[in-house]
Parts: C-alpha cells; sequence; structure tokens
C-alpha cells in the first residue's frame, strides 16, 4: 500500500510509513475472536444435537436389562439408524459411535432377546 501522507510505497501489513511514521492503521490489525470451540468438544463426547443417536445409546445401555431388551433394544436399533442417517445430513451434530453403540447393542439385546423368548416358549411346550 501507498502512504497516504507522502506516497511511499509501503508494506501492506507495516504499521508505520517508512518514510514519514504516518501512521497506517490506525489500530494494529486486530485478531479475530476465535470461536468457542467448547460445543464441539462437548459434541464430541456427548452428540445432544442429534438427539436420535443420543436416545438410541442410552435405549442400548438400558436393554442389557433383561426383560426389557426386546423393547428397548428395538427402539435402540431403528433411532440408531435414524441417528446415523441424521449424521449423514448434518456431520457437525456427531453422534456416529452413539448411534453404533445403539444399533449394536439394539441390535443384539433385541435379537437376543426374541431368541430367549422363543426359547422360553419351546421349553414350556415340553
Ligand atoms: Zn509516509
Amino acid at each position: 500500500m501507498y502512504c497516504p501522507k507522502c506516497g511511499a510505497q509501503n508494506d501492506d501489513n507495516s504499521y508505520k510509513c517508512v518514510s514519514c511514521s504516518y501512521l497506517l492503521h490506525a489500530k494494529p490489525a486486530r485478531q479475530m475472536p476465535r470461536p468457542i470451540q467448547s460445543d464441539d468438544s462437548l459434541g464430541g463426547l456427548i452428540p445432544y444435537k442429534n438427539p436420535y443417536s443420543l436416545i438410541s445409546y442410552y435405549l442400548a445401555v438400558f436393554s442389557l436389562i433383561p426383560g426389557i431388551g426386546l423393547i428397548l433394544g428395538s427402539i435402540a436399533f431403528f433411532l440408531g439408524m435414524k441417528g446415523l442417517r441424521f449424521y449423514q445430513e448434518h456431520p457437525e451434530s456427531g453422534g456416529k459411535i452413539h448411534s453404533w453403540v445403539g444399533i449394536i447393542l439394539g441390535g443384539i439385546c433385541g435379537f437376543g432377546s426374541i431368541i430367549l423368548v422363543i426359547f422360553i416358549i419351546i421349553m414350556s411346550q415340553q
């Protein structure tokens, strides 16, 4: 840039003119305040922006309890699928891992409960 006072050529980032010491920038270029990152770092641990994956995760954990695993596990499985789709549409929301936990754990508990129920029915008929 050229000094508006004396016309001397200066580096664009110069604070003062090299020739006449005229202040080229009233204030030194201030750095933009960094955006708050805490939201994103927290989102990595708790995907609260992706409610499907969060609910799926907790339902899958509770589906480990025998008896309610069939209901909770299958809900967790479908919510996990929904959460994974939500994550693909909104990658910034996070929740990929939680969704997979919901799908896998919910699937195992739901499927395991079905087998258990069938097993009990077969056993009771003998
Ligand atoms: Zn100057």
